[in-house]
């Protein structure tokens, strides 16, 4: 399919660099202890340049972005709960969620009442940790299985955090592809969930995926631009540092729980845009089952490059949907509920859009009037219906042929056929190369 599976080596990258597997370097972030800011995320930007030369940007405590102030650092080195024997019984060091994320420093002894305001239990979910943040307000917390809280009577607990919460800075990771042409495609992750695989991880690790795969390709007409970064006050200070440059976003998608095996859902951004038309096209075309949903201003980062004036057209594509799946934000979210076949679909996926976006071009006839004699230029070789190489029709030609008026682009054209856009592009190479078609640049 032309550019979209052109794989060349690039002369200078990745040279030495090891082999990127989407699953084992999930398995390896899965137990950094990641929050909003701190060494967590440092280190898993750190794993991502082995592969990836991503540029780090740090942007200190206090930095005024739009409304909101870039806060504090927060770094954790252990939490424990002990009984009044000695016996920890909750350790940090077991998982990461076991900490209320962003707490305060607290040691000594408290009453179990007093520890019962502190604690964070999921009674439906008695076995499962849930995942609980405090960003905006100091306090401390533990989380814990409810089945373990409720054996535990004892009159008072030993209770310790060891915590910074200190003026530092907020990290973020930014790694550019250039293009032809000043627009631009961004891919939006966040990087702040400690140990959670689908919703974090997944999304992380595709766009790893996506990144290589699309730096081996030998051109590009879109520059490409990944964001790895803490969630809604990561993206505010991307935006609030590159307001003069936003205007160069022509798409973008935010990449969350793409790692379960579930059917895909693709949020639409809320102007509505060629990055909804590319990825419903894909989905329709493609095998694994897919619903669409209408933008709102809540879920992942799209809320923020949906805000506005802002207004950049950016969508939200899934597996699993926030807040609807049993494992969603407690430890069940782990390595065994992200599956490597699921990643690898969801990459596919999206290097389909991609190429969608990268292609959809607009031609028009360059022969003159009519239907063009097709066997002259040795593209009537197939009796009617069927199939040239590389999967063209003869109706794929003759759509193309008939519909490139320089104001429909192939993406339209392969709406109004209900042909996969990839058939419509080859078609449209094959015409070109026979001098019938020519762009029309905008
Ligand atoms: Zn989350």
């Amino acid at each position: 399919m032309g550019d979209c599976t052109a794989i060349r080596p690039v002369a200078n990258w990745p040279r030495g660099s090891e082999a990127f597997d989407m699953m084992a370097v999930l398995r390896e972030l899965f137990p950094i202890t990641r929050s909003l800011t701190g060494y967590g995320v440092r280190q898993t930007l750190a794993v991502l340049q082995r592969f990836l030369p991503i540029t780090i940007h740090e942007v200190a405590t206090g930095t005024q972005v739009f409304d909101w102030t870039v806060p504090k650092e927060w770094n954790l080195r252990s939490a424990t709960i002990r009984d009044s024997r000695g016996r920890t019984l909750v350790d940090a060091k077991d998982n990461n969620l076991h900490v209320l994320g962003y707490s305060c420093p607290v040691t000594g002894t408290v009453s179990r009442d007093e520890l019962a305001a502190h604690i964070h239990t999921l009674p439906d979910q008695p076995d499962a940790i849930p995942y609980r943040t405090s960003y905006y307000v100091e306090q401390w917390g533990f989380c814990l299985p409810d089945a373990l809280w409720k054996t535990m009577h004892d009159e008072s607990y030993h209770v310790d955090i060891d915590s910074d919460l200190s003026d530092g800075s907020l990290t973020y990771g930014e790694f550019f592809i250039p293009g032809d042409t000043q627009a631009e495609i961004l891919i939006s992750v966040h990087i702040c969930h400690p140990s959670l695989a689908n919703d974090n991880l997944s999304g992380i690790v595709v766009a790893m995926g996506l990144a290589l795969e699309c730096l081996r390709q030998p051109s590009r007409r879109l520059g490409l631009r990944f964001l790895f970064l803490p969630a809604t006050i990561g993206a505010i200070t991307w935006l609030a540092r590159n307001e003069a440059a936003l205007s160069k976003i022509s798409h973008g998608l935010v990449l969350t729980c793409i790692g379960d095996t579930g059917p895909f859902h693709y949020k639409r951004s809320n102007t509505g845009s060629g990055i909804d038309r590319a990825v419903e096209h894909v989905l329709a075309h493609g095998t694994i089952p897919y619903q669409m949903m209408d933008f709102s201003p809540y879920g992942y980062d799209e809320r923020q490059y949906n805000s506005p004036g802002i207004n950049l057209p950016v969508g939200c594509f899934m597996r699993a949907v926030h807040g609807t799946f049993t494992q969603y934000h407690t430890s069940l979210d782990n390595c065994d509920f992200v599956k490597a076949g699921a990643l690898e679909e969801s990459l596919r996926t999206l290097s389909a859009v991609i190429c969608v976006l990268e292609n959809d071009r607009v031609f028009c006839r360059a022969d003159g009037r009519g239907e063009p004699q097709l066997g002259r230029r040795g593209l009537y070789r197939a009796t009617a219906g069927q199939k040239e190489a590389g999967g063209v029709s003869q109706m794929d030609l003759l759509w193309v042929l008939n519909q490139s008026d320089g104001t429909r682009s192939l993406l339209d054209i392969a709406e109004r056929a209900n042909v996969p856009f990839e058939r419509l592009y080859a078609a449209s190479r094959l015409c070109a190369d026979a001098d019938l078609l020519t762009e029309v640049l905008s």
